[in-house]
């Protein structure tokens, strides 16, 4: 009888999320992932802006706030504009 080797690895911890991404679907062209968010830690701000139609946008953001959230208030604010 051999012996057993409890071979107990843990599974690599995945926690990368994928809402980690700064590419997001234009609201204005309509365009898929055109639209990059980039988050200034020092300013505290964030800013959207489409490559295709050139269109920006920016707002005020805090430490725990991530790309998604900065294109969720522009999402927000043109919902806003259009209402
Ligand atoms: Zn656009």
């Amino acid at each position: 009888m051999g012996k057993r080797k409890s071979k107990r690895k843990p599974p690599a911890k995945r926690k990368q999320l994928e809402n980690l991404a700064t590419m997001f679907n234009c609201p204005f062209c309509n365009h898929e992932r055109s639209c990059e968010v980039k988050l200034d830690r020092e300013r505290n701000t964030g800013t959207v802006k489409c490559n295709v139609c050139s269109e920006t946008y920016q707002c005020q953001i805090h430490a725990l706030m991530e790309a998604i959230d900065v294109y969720n208030e522009w999402i927000d604010a043109c919902e806003a504009v259009n209402a």
